[in-house]
């Protein structure tokens, strides 16, 4: 039997200022997007007495848009908006290829960009792009607004800097410059959970790189000493070699550490093939 979420536990705020207001006066309560992985919780009996913040009819916060030159993703835009927004696709394709690879399309037309970054997994398959992209974190409370660099915003293995009281509210992405890149390795196409997951941008003009890299270590991580590799016109099997010593990668039921780092510098190479020769 699925779980059920009785009314005295469902909160149902009906604008943002509303949600925010119940998050201050009516907490502790979790913030429930598409409840595509708090459901996976549920079923196993870990949110027993929980009360949850139902956001799904925030409208408000599904937008894409330009905000002078930065694209401003709403926390509630889910994987399927992701891929049909034409802002998205010609600013920040690999964050299409990411969503285009979450789960199936049931999981898509429900899970959030919000929920997949405030989940936290270190496996989460938008979260390699919004590190590579130098993303910020719009994060609201009641009488607050404050933005995080994405490539602080997790402070552990599923640590955030979110409080209690705040919501993610968007991400704003400053313009890319240079090619994108995006791939995913796990067990098959659709519906598994990514072994090795990598985003990359790779800007000729001015010969920089920026890389980072999901499930090699408790967080997503950049590889700054690998990018500085690439970016001083280092081969990239001597790139391959630092980034192999930068990661921290485990033994899991997904996979073995060493299978992760061989694929990880497999992932570098082709990256680099692909977008910095052409
Ligand atoms: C079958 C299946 C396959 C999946 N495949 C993938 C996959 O391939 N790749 C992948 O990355 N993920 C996958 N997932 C995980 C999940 O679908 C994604 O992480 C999704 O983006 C979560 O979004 P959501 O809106 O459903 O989050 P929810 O389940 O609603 O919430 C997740 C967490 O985020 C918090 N939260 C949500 N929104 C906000 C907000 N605006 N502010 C603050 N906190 C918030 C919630 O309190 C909760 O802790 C899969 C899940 C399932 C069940």
């Amino acid at each position: 039997m699925p779980p059920v979420i009785s009314h005295r536990r469902l909160l149902q705020p009906r604008s943002l200022a509303d949600a925010l207001k119940m998050l201050r006066d009516e907490g502790p309560v979790v913030p429930m997007a598409g409840c595509t992985d708090l459901y996976v919780s549920l079923n196993f009996g870990t949110l027993a007495d929980t009360r949850f913040l139902n956001l799904w009819r925030l409208d408000a916060l599904r937008r894409i848009e330009l905000r002078g030159d930065v694209l401003a993703i709403g926390a509630l835009a889910t994987h399927t908006d992701l891929i049909r927004s034409p802002l998205v696709g010609s600013r920040l394709p690999m964050l299409a290829a990411a969503a285009r690879e979450v789960g199936g399309v049931q999981i898509q037309n429900r899970g959030t960009i919000g929920g997949n970054v405030a989940n936290a997994s270190p496996a989460g398959d938008t979260l390699p792009v919004l590190a590579a992209a130098d993303a910020s974190v719009v994060l609201r409370r009641a009488d607050e607004t404050r933005r995080v660099p994405f490539n602080g915003f997790y402070t552990g293995y599923r640590r955030t800097q979110r409080r209690p009281d705040e919501l993610i509210v968007a991400f704003e992405i400053p313009r890319v410059r240079g090619r994108q890149w995006f791939r995913k390795v796990g067990t098959r196409a659709a519906q598994s959970i990514s072994k090795v997951v990598m985003a990359g941008v790779s800007d000729p003009t001015s010969g920089t790189a920026r890389v980072a890299l999901g499930s090699v270590a408790p967080t997503v991580v950049r590889l700054p000493r690998t990018e500085a590799a690439l970016g001083a016109g280092q081969a990239v099997d001597v790139a391959q070699r630092i980034l192999i010593d930068e990661i921290v990668p485990i033994d899991d039921i997904r996979s073995t550490a060493e299978y992760r780092r061989r694929v990880a510098a497999n992932l570098l190479a082709r990256f680099w093939n692909d977008t910095h020769r052409r």
